[in-house]
């Protein structure tokens, strides 16, 4: 067997993992979300970006102190737990 070809055998044997590890990254909190009527579009001047529960992410999206388990919350969204204090 060449090299090549067992490199190759050896990243595809870890691919589903690592295409797991990815996917396990983006949840939602659906009830809270729901209980602090989440929006994925800002309030006037009032969003995810400018709110002090919003805790920035790698991506376009970040988490939130007060929807925990989300790592979906975008910087352009907006809930009634809105903070700027
Ligand atoms: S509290 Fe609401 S407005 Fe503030 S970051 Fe969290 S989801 Fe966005």
């Amino acid at each position: 067997m060449n090299t090549t070809r067992r490199k190759f055998l050896k990243i595809s044997a870890f691919l589903p993992l690592f295409l797991t590890i990815q996917e396990a990254g983006a949840q939602t909190n659906p009830s809270l979300r729901a209980e602090f009527k989440y929006q994925g579009a800002p309030k006037g001047d009032m969003s995810c970006a400018a709110c002090l529960e919003f805790i920035p992410g790698n991506k376009d999206a970040g988490r939130c102190r007060v929807i925990p388990g989300d790592d979906e919350i975008s910087p352009n969204g907006y809930c009634t737990k809105w903070n700027s204090m």
